[in-house]
């Protein structure tokens, strides 16, 4: 899975590790979890079966 990332300078995204001159950064918030929520979805789904 490649990681995206975002220079915080211009805002662009992309794979490399810098732009602009700058550490470019994860623009997804590390508290977001993506797999939790498909695991609630999912919990849902067997609800209704
Ligand atoms: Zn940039």
């Amino acid at each position: 899975m490649k990681l995206i990332l975002q220079c915080k300078k211009c805002g662009t995204y992309t794979f490399q590790k810098k732009h602009c001159d700058t550490t470019t950064e994860n623009p997804k918030p590390a508290k977001y979890s993506p797999e939790d929520k498909y695991a609630k979805y999912r919990r849902m789904a067997m609800k209704d079966f």
